[in-house]
């Protein structure tokens, strides 16, 4: 029996063993192809020499020096890149490095805090978020998230967060409703809320650009992220876009939200940053931010041993220099427009597949009982965790959730394999999603 405190105590998962480009291999010698890469985190695949490379050198030069006494080359050349490439008003903000993505949100959390204590408005106490998103872990970042099956046991322990409606078309754009009367609905809804908070007690909105793993690869609808800021800008609230999966060239860009024409005040990334070799996340803080606590306290009041981990800044380095070298933003588009081909042909016509959908290599299919009525399986069913059992044994890694209609009803299957996966990669991933399917739904 194992002594590790595995996710599921029903059953031991596979051990890994080794991999390599899109491949996955356990210890029995089964290959798996990673279409998830996890948890949208192997960006480059498996074993990039380049990375494997940055990770060795730096470890044999510098392991660890504490940021408290120090800063290394590798965290100041990461910063630098992440902040050159950033939406406007990040090109003389800061970058702070952390462990994981729920650490990072805690860190932005904190950070926006701080912010109005020094700016003099202390009351600012309040966040607002979204239902059926995901935001971490930790209690903060939990408390934040608006998905109510992780959240079901803990709620006594959470922070009191408002959360607003999810811009999500598919399910809640009214019949015959345009884009921007949906999206005018969604700003006014948002508006509302912070009016009846009182706006003087309301410090940020959170919103991941492209909802991941709690709605599956939502892109917003064209305009809201832009009525959003407008909002957040009339009462003074601080805009943070969760990046830590839909961010670092997953949907083909480095922000994603750069891609809706706004800037947010704090950007959060994580997975693809460290594309799984190392744990590592970030927190970007514009200039507005960094400016007022520059004339203010000048220094930053949340901190961890780990933080700017010279070993992990320099596999992210790594990592980000590969993307940028080998130009694989464009090659995401690219493959990405490929795959989302292959889901339509394969999945048009499914009768339990009601939307295909999703930007870049972050795509989902969204399952249903009846197409015409959009009505999700029942919970009981568990069609989320049998698909992912199914593709398992297909030899396939995918990331099935649920919760997807409502928080509690809903499923739907999210795609994000590594930036370098091929054309014959492409159709064995449709081919074997497909089988496992059909097999789920039995
Ligand atoms: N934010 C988003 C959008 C995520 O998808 C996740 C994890 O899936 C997190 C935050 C939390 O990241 P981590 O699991 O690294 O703590």
């Amino acid at each position: 029996m194992s002594a590790v405190l595995h996710r599921s105590f029903a059953r031991a998962p596979p051990v890994a063993v080794a991999g390599s480009g899109v491949y996955l291999y356990d210890a029995a010698g089964k290959e798996y192809l990673d279409a998830s890469g996890g948890a949208a985190v192997s960006c480059l695949g498996h074993s990039h020499p380049a990375v494997i490379d940055a990770i060795c050198s730096q470890v044999r030069t510098l392991s660890f020096a504490h940021t408290t006494f120090f800063t290394s080359d590798s965290a100041e050349r990461l910063a630098e890149f992440l902040l050159r490439r950033a939406p406007p008003g990040f090109g003389r903000g800061r970058a702070a490095f952390l462990g994981s993505g729920s650490e990072a949100m805690e860190a932005a959390i904190k950070l926006t805090r701080q912010y109005f204590v020094e700016r003099g408005e202390a009351a600012r106490v309040r966040f607002i978020a979204r239902r059926q998103s995901y935001h971490g872990n930790t209690l903060g970042a939990l408390a934040l998230s608006g998905h109510a099956a992780r959240r079901a046991i803990y709620e006594p322990l959470l922070m009191d967060v408002q959360h607003v409606s999810p811009c999500f078309p598919y399910r809640f754009q009214e019949e015959g409703e345009s884009a921007e009367v949906y999206v005018q609905r969604l700003a006014d809804e948002l508006e509302s809320t912070l009016l009846s908070l009182g706006p003087e007690t309301v410090a940020a909105f959170v919103a991941e650009p492209v909802v991941g793993a709690t709605l599956g690869c939502v892109a917003p609808a064209p305009g809201y992220f832009q009525q959003v800021r407008e909002v957040c800008d009339k009462y003074g609230v601080l805009l943070i876009a969760d990046e830590v999966m839909c961010g670092m060239g997953r949907c083909g860009a480095w922000f994603t939200i750069g891609d809706e024409g706004i800037s947010p005040d704090l950007v959060v990334l994580a997975k693809g940053l460290g594309a799984g070799y190392v744990p590592i996340s970030a927190m970007l803080a514009s200039e507005r931010v960094v400016a007022t606590i520059s004339a203010g306290s000048r220094a930053l009041n949340n901190g961890h041993t780990y933080m700017g981990h010279p070993l992990a800044c320099a596999a992210a380095l790594a990592v980000v220099t590969v993307i940028d070298q080998e130009q694989l933003l464009a090659r995401v588009k690219q493959q990405g427009t490929k795959l989302a081909q292959l889901l339509a042909v394969r999945f048009r016509e499914h009768p339990q597949v009601g939307d295909i959908r999703g930007r870049g290599l972050f795509l989902a299919l969204e399952l249903v009982a009846d197409r015409a009525h959009k009505t999700p399986f029942e919970r009981e069913k568990d069609l989320a965790s049998k698909l992912r059992t199914q593709a398992l044994m297909h030899g396939l890694v995918c990331y099935p959730g649920s919760g997807t209609a409502d928080g509690v009803r809903g499923d739907h299957v999210l795609l994000a394999p590594p930036y370098i996966i091929d054309d014959p990669q492409l159709e064995q991933l449709t081919d074997k999603l497909s089988r496992a399917l059909s097999a789920a739904l039995v």
